[in-house]
């Protein structure tokens, strides 16, 4: 098995990353940082936003699997005492037929970013949001090429199911099962009152609808994706749907997602 480990840099990952490397090597498993099968995540989702940025290229040929070392690991299946344990089941599902992971594909967020300066597109596992720097972002939303609202306000999060119960949640969207395949928009403070109006409910679109922000004043803008923070002055839209590519996480071991979310935010 080809494998490759990123790690969140604190000393309980480092040890836990060089505890891997050892046991992978009395399997016989060989590291790869170019092209591996299966990518393990050591630290907390900060740590597999990392990682599935910088496979971002080969998703289609890796599965994941987290190993989480702090409080909340959302995409982490494992905790730090289980490391024998998930190389004795990763071993096994090299020797038997039988034994493989179940391979479990979560939608992904594309979205398209045209500037006066070019064209640039992104992924997001967790999310995107546009936010003013200075003050309001102020924004047209069109939802499959009709106009929607104008918004005002701190900015826009649009989000993954996986992200749903991210920044999302903590914006009153609704957490949505990474099954249905959709993205989610949700306004970061938007200003309502008798002059300017926005729909204030979180909207969940449908594989192949789109929405497009279209800029609506000079304004310097704060793009982040996911963990990546990107300044942009000069935009003219962001076009956003449902990715054609997935992420896949290798599962060792059943973890639902209600039973993540249960065990993430109620203990
Ligand atoms: P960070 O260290 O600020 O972590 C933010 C928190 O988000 C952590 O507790 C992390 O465990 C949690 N988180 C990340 N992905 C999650 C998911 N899919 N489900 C549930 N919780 C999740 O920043 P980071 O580690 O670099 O992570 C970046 C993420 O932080 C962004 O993708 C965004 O979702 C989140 N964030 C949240 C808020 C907010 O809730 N107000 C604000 C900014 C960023």
């Amino acid at each position: 098995m080809r494998y490759y480990v990123l790690d969140r840099g604190d000393q309980l990952s480092v040890d836990l990353a060089e505890q891997f490397h050892k046991l992978a090597a009395q399997h016989h498993f060989t590291l790869d940082a170019e092209s591996p099968e299966i990518v393990i995540s050591i630290g907390g989702d900060g740590t597999m936003l990392h990682a599935f940025h910088t496979f971002i290229n080969h998703i289609s040929d890796i599965a994941f699997v987290g190993v989480h070392t702090g409080h909340l690991g959302f995409y982490s299946d494992w905790k730090a005492d289980e490391l024998p344990e998930l190389i004795e089941l990763m071993s096994r599902s090299v020797t038997s037929e039988h034994a493989n992971p179940r391979i479990v594909k979560y939608p992904l967020l594309e979205l398209e970013v045209q500037k006066k300066s070019g064209t640039t597109s992104y992924i997001a596992l967790n999310e995107f949001t546009l936010k003013g720097v200075d003050g309001t972002l102020v924004a047209q939303i069109d939802i499959n090429n009709q106009p929607f609202e104008m918004f005002r306000g701190d900015g826009i999060c649009v989000s993954t199911p996986s992200g749903s119960t991210a920044y999302n949640k903590s914006l009153g969207g609704a957490m949505v099962h990474p099954s249905i395949e959709a993205l989610q928009i949700a306004e970061i403070a938007s200003i309502n009152n008798r002059v300017f109006r926005t729909m204030g409910s979180p909207l969940l679109l449908p594989k192949h609808h789109y929405c497009d922000i279209f800029s609506r004043k000079d304004q310097r803008l704060l793009l982040t994706v996911d963990h990546n923070n990107i300044p942009i002055d000069d935009l003219i839209s962001v076009r956003c749907q449902v990715s054609k590519q997935k992420i896949s996480f290798a599962r060792y071991r059943p973890y639902p997602f209600w039973n993540r979310v249960r065990s993430s935010f109620l203990g």
